[in-house]
C-alpha cells in the first residue's frame, strides 16, 4: 500500500521548503523528498554564510530567460517586501550590504531555521536522504517510488534546482522528470561564474591574484555592469565578472573600463601641469592598484614614459586602452563554482501564474530548475520564494 498525500515536493532547497510551508499551513498534507542529509544546503553556503535572501530592487529586468515576461506575475504577487516581512516576523536581523542586497547580520542558518519553522507550522514531513527511483503519472496524480516505499500524490512539485555546485547535491533530476512528461528543456550552462583565461595572459595576471578594482565590464552585445572586478589565480572573478558571465557567449571578448568614474584625459592633463616629470606608471597608480599598472606595462598597454613625454596621440591611445581593455576569456569555471544554472525547463510549457505544466495537470516546476535566472544580489532567492508561493496557491486550490 502506498502512502497518500496531497503534495510531494522534490527538493528541500529554498523553493521546495517555502512552497511546502505555504501548502502545509493551508491544510494540505505535504511530503518533501531530498537526496541530501540536510535541508537548504545552498542557503547555508549563500552570501558567504550570511545569505543574501532578497533584493530591495527585485524586478523582472534582473532576470534572464528565453521568455522574459514569464517571471513578472509571480514576482508581482509575492514580492521582496513580502519576504522581508516574513524575515521581520521571525526577528532575524539583517542589513543592506550594497545595491539593495539584504544579508543576515548573523548567519544563513537563520533563513533555513525560518523555513523549517514555517514547515513545522504546516506539519510538513521532510524525508532527507531519499533516493527517488521512479515517478509515474496515474489517474490519481503521481506515484513516487522510493527504496522500500511508495507515495501517491495528487500534485508533484519539482524543486530540485539546477546543476551548479554538484558538491552540494545538484543533479539533473528535474530536467529528466520534465523530459519524461514531455516538457521541453532548454540547453543549460553555468551562470554567475568566474572567467578562466588563456595561458599567456593568465601568467601575467596571476600575479595580481587577490587584487580588486571597481570597473565597468561589457559584453560584445552591449550588456554591462559597474561593480568590482577581482583577479584570481585562475582568471577573473568578483561581482562584475559574475554578473557578466550570465550574458557572455563562448568565444566573445569582454571590454573592461578601468576608470568608470574618472575623466582620464582631464586627470592626465592636470597631473602633467603639476608634475611633468612624473612617470605615467606612478600617475595611474594614484587611481589603480600599483601592481595592476605594472602588469599593464608588462602587457604593453601602458608606455614607460613620463607625463611630459606622452604625446597627444599616445594619450588618446592610452585612454582607449584603459577604458576598453579587451580580454577574451578562455571559458568559465563551469558548474563546479557557478552560483546558478542558466536554461532549464522551458517556461513556455508552464503557467506563469501557477508554475503548473500546461500539458500535465498537477505537475509543477519551481525555483532554479526552470529557465529563469536572476542577477547576483538576492534575485535568485527571490525567484525561489515568488515561484514557490505562486505554485503553493495553485496546489492549495486543488
Ligand atoms: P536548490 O536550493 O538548489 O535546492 C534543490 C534541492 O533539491 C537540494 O536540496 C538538492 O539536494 C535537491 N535535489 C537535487 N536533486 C535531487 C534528487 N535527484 N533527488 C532528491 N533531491 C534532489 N542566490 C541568492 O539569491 N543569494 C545568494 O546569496 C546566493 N548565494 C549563493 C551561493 C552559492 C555558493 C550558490 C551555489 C548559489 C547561491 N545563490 C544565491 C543561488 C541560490 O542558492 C539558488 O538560486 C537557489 O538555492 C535555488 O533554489 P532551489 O530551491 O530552486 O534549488
Amino acid at each position: 500500500m502506498s502512502e497518500q498525500v496531497d503534495v510531494v515536493i522534490i527538493g528541500a532547497g529554498a523553493a521546495g521548503l517555502f512552497c511546502a510551508a505555504q501548502a502545509g499551513q493551508a491544510g494540505c498534507s505535504v511530503v518533501v523528498l531530498d537526496n541530501g542529509k540536510k535541508p537548504g544546503r545552498k542557503i547555508l553556503m549563500s552570501g558567504g554564510g550570511r545569505c543574501n535572501f532578497t533584493n530591495m530592487y527585485a524586478e523582472p529586468a534582473a532576470y534572464l530567460s528565453n521568455n522574459p515576461h514569464f517571471c513578472k506575475s509571480a514576482l508581482a504577487r509575492y514580492t521582496q517586501w513580502d519576504f522581508i516581512e516574513l524575515v521581520n516576523r521571525h526577528g532575524i536581523p539583517y542589513h543592506e550590504k550594497a545595491l539593495g542586497q539584504l544579508f543576515c547580520d548573523n548567519s544563513a542558518e537563520e533563513i533555513v531555521d525560518l523555513l523549517l519553522k514555517e514547515c513545522d507550522d504546516g506539519n510538513v514531513r521532510l524525508r532527507m536522504r531519499s533516493e527517488i527511483l521512479a515517478v509515474e503519472g496515474n489517474d490519481e496524480g503521481f506515484l513516487i517510488k522510493l527504496a522500500g516505499a511508495e507515495i501517491q500524490a495528487k500534485s508533484l512539485v519539482v524543486a530540485s534546482g539546477g546543476l551548479s555546485m554538484p558538491g552540494l547535491g545538484a543533479t539533473p533530476f528535474g530536467y529528466k522528470i520534465a523530459e519524461q512528461f514531455g516538457l521541453p528543456v532548454l540547453p543549460t550552462r553555468a551562470g554567475l561564474v568566474p572567467f578562466t583565461l588563456h595561458k599567456p595572459l593568465l601568467e601575467v595576471l596571476q600575479t595580481l591574484s587577490g587584487i580588486a578594482a571597481p570597473v565597468t565590464i561589457a559584453t560584445e552585445g552591449g550588456m554591462s555592469f559597474k561593480e568590482s572586478l577581482l583577479f584570481t589565480h585562475r582568471g577573473l572573478s568578483g561581482p562584475a565578472v559574475l554578473q557578466l558571465s550570465s550574458y557572455w557567449q563562448p568565444g566573445e571578448s569582454v571590454s573592461i573600463n578601468l576608470f568608470p568614474e574618472l575623466n582620464i584625459d582631464d586627470f592626465l592633463n592636470a597631473e602633467r601641469e603639476s608634475h611633468p616629470n612624473q612617470s605615467l606608471k606612478n600617475t595611474l597608480a594614484k587611481h589603480l592598484p600599483k601592481r595592476l599598472v605594472e602588469c599593464l606595462q608588462t602587457l604593453g598597454k601602458v608606455p614607460e614614459l613620463t607625463l611630459k613625454q606622452l604625446s597627444a596621440t599616445q594619450q588618446q591611445q592610452l585612454i582607449d586602452t584603459l577604458q576598453q581593455w579587451q580580454i577574451q576569456p578562455n571559458g568559465t569555471e563551469g558548474y563546479r563554482t557557478a552560483e546558478v544554472t542558466l536554461g532549464g525547463v522551458d517556461t513556455k510549457a508552464l503557467s506563469s501564474k501557477t508554475m503548473e505544466s500546461s500539458q500535465v495537470p498537477g505537475l509543477y516546476f519551481i525555483g532554479e530548475v526552470m529557465d529563469v535566472t536572476g542577477w547576483l544580489g538576492g534575485y535568485n532567492f527571490q525567484w525561489a520564494w515568488s515561484s514557490a508561493w505562486a505554485c503553493a496557491q495553485a496546489v492549495i486550490g486543488k
